[in-house]
């Protein structure tokens, strides 16, 4: 049985008394048993967030990470520094990294080595841009994009990694990608997985949707086969959306 996994992306938002608010109203709320659910605030955060979550069932994941273990990266942040947040979960590959911070395929396998190497657990973002939709390049442009970089890991490095599709079309814009198209995609990833390594694996990888799911439509979304979960941006800053989100499984 694959986990099934919310994960909110905080992005940049909210200063630590917002932030307070919004832990508060997340513990105070229900979410199923079975699901597991993660926030993601920022740096300057994790060590908050993690302590106030720390007798819930709510996890905690870092945004990004750097690859090396320390030095001269003025601004950035490194596993062992998240690692001593009590962090051990990272989001890696957001296409806002991607297309803002210039992070490329060679740039993401050096920190998802990293963060392996550091036991820490991966989501690790893929999707296309809407120009590789409309003309049916989709498909194509994710196959690259995991083979230039976790499709380069040994098998055993997959038990950390989990795969966000996020269309990039999508993110944001309060377009959503229909539950088939979604499910068309995870389907795709799946079979490239059990391909490249076997299908035991493929079958245990959790594989979640992101791209404005919102309460109204994560229902449809969440009853693809395929679908394990969703990565939530806007709508996870607003405690009422994002548990409707979680019990829309
Ligand atoms: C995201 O940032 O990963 C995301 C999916 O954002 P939104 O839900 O706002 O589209």
């Amino acid at each position: 049985m694959r986990n099934k996994i919310v994960a909110g992306n905080w992005k940049m938002n909210n200063s630590n008394s917002e932030t307070n608010k919004l832990l508060n109203e997340l513990i105070g709320s229900r979410f199923p048993s079975e699901i597991r659910v993660i926030v993601c605030p920022s740096f300057t955060q994790l060590g908050l967030v993690h302590e106030k979550l720390q007798n819930t069932n709510i996890d905690v994941a870092s945004q990004n990470m750097h690859f090396a273990d320390q030095g001269a990266f003025t601004g950035e942040i490194s596993a062992k520094m998240i690692k001593s947040s009590g962090i051990l979960t990272t989001i890696l590959g957001h296409s806002e990294r991607r297309s803002l911070f210039n992070e490329t395929d060679e740039i993401l396998i050096n920190k998802v080595e990293t963060a392996i190497t550091e036991n820490i657990e991966v989501i690790f973002c893929v999707g296309e841009e809407l120009n590789d939709r409309k003309s049916k390049n989709h498909f194509k442009f994710v196959q690259s994009q995991l083979e230039n970089s976790i499709f380069l890991l040994p098998k055993e490095s997959w038990l950390n990694i989990i795969i966000a599709y996020e269309p990039v079309w999508a993110i944001g814009t309060g377009e959503t990608a229909s539950p088939d198209q979604a499910q068309e995609m995870h389907l795709f990833i799946r079979n490239l997985i059990s391909e490249k390594y076997d299908g035991a694996l493929a079958d245990s990888i959790s594989i979640l949707y992101g791209g404005s799911v919102k309460p109204n439509n994560a229902f449809e979304i969440f009853a693809k086969p395929d679908v394990d979960g969703g990565l939530v941006g806007g709508a996870s800053l607003n405690a009422e959306d994002f548990v409707k989100i979680v019990n829309a499984f």
